[in-house]
């Protein structure tokens, strides 16, 4: 893939690559007056600032652009591959990208980049930089003061966040869940990593500790034969029965109740055995935002407990589908798969809980 390549800055400290995958930070509006990517080049151009804070900047940017509704697995080999590729040379890294999947991304790179010791910061906005009330400028600016943040030369941050409307979240944690307001994203099960204000104040405690002698390896390898599957009170046999019997479905999250409820109907818990005798892990996670899984406190979760469903903990849903993404494709043997799923891999999930 050929990728745009452009010098921001050459002097100062730190050094920063800008991975510019597209998102409404740099849309415009088309003809039909429908908002879509745009070229970096004239982002920079908006931003004047980033000449300005001491930071060597290095933008690329994919070749063409792309709201992240429309990202992919390839695109996630393509983010991986230009921090491998790149590693050595820069100091941190920030990754410009739509907001609607940015927590899917997150929690993907988080698994992908394995012995990351570096920051690998995603980022984007509400509102184009090119809207006079955006957000975009404030994201991009505290972002890249964030991954340039050091002590001693050793990066404050070295793992995979999120960073919008003044919070640095776990990356692995981070959900979507405002699309009117800047305040998007929210960790509810994890605290922020760090809050910017006047200054910005770093979470020490939360933060992964920093480890000099970790050796980035990048993981690659997927299977996207996966679904999700949001139970509700009245869903059919006939809709539930189709998602798992899909002979091309190796793993289900199933988006339960509460603490991670779900209907005890006799058919229910058959497809479920079915799908599970067949060999599918089903991994449950809760509909709320907020609290974890606890199968077995209610009649309505002990039978999953005995027929082998996973519990996801206060797993979120982006991050459980990504792990599970993941995780099939590096091939695991079934009692290893169900071992990393229900035991954190990147500070995605609290392992305490069982
Ligand atoms: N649809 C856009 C995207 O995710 C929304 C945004 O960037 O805020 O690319």
């Amino acid at each position: 893939m050929k990728y745009k390549i452009v010098n921001i800055n050459k002097t100062g400290e730190r050094s920063v690559l800008i991975i510019y995958t597209g998102g409404t930070f740099g849309m415009v509006q088309d003809s039909s007056g429908a908002l879509a990517p745009f070229n970096f080049g004239k982002v920079v151009d908006r931003v004047p600032e980033l000449r300005q804070l001491g930071i060597r900047i290095t933008v690329i940017s994919f070749p063409k652009p792309i709201d992240s509704s429309n990202i992919l697995v390839q695109d996630w080999k393509d983010m991986a591959y230009i921090i491998e590729e790149n590693y050595s040379q820069y100091d941190a890294f920030v990754i410009l990208h739509g907001t609607d999947t940015m927590a899917y991304s997150a929690s993907m790179l988080s698994y992908m980049l394995e012995g990351l010791n570096k920051p690998v910061i995603f980022t984007g906005a509400q509102m184009p930089i090119g809207s006079i009330r955006s957000d975009a400028r404030e994201n991009l600016i505290t972002a890249l003061e964030i991954a340039a943040a050091h002590n001693n030369g050793d990066p404050i941050v070295s793992e995979v966040c999120v960073y919008f409307n003044y919070r640095l979240l776990r990356g692995s944690r981070s959900q979507k869940l405002r699309s009117s307001t800047f305040a998007a994203f929210e960790s509810e099960n994890y605290p922020w990593l760090a809050e910017a204000g006047i200054e910005i104040e770093f979470n020490y405690p939360a933060l992964k500790p920093y480890d000099k002698e970790a050796k980035l390896i990048v993981r690659n390898e997927m299977d996207s034969n996966v679904a999700i599957l949001k139970i509700f009170p009245g869903i059919t046999e006939h809709v539930v029965r189709s998602i798992l019997s899909d002979p091309d479905i190796k793993g289900v999250v199933i988006e339960t109740f509460g603490s991670g409820n779900t209907m005890s109907f006799d058919w229910f818990i058959k497809c479920l055995q079915d799908a599970i005798d067949d060999g599918k892990v089903i991994l449950n996670v809760s509909q709320c935002i907020g609290g974890e899984v606890e199968q077995g406190r209610y009649e309505t979760s002990k039978k999953l407990n005995q027929i082998g469903v996973l519990s996801g903990g206060d797993i979120t849903t982006e991050a459980a589908i990504t792990k599970l993404i993941f995780l099939l494709g590096a091939g695991f043997s079934s009692n290893e798969l169900k071992q990393q799923l229900t035991h954190s891999l990147v500070g995605e999930m609290d392992s305490s809980i069982e």
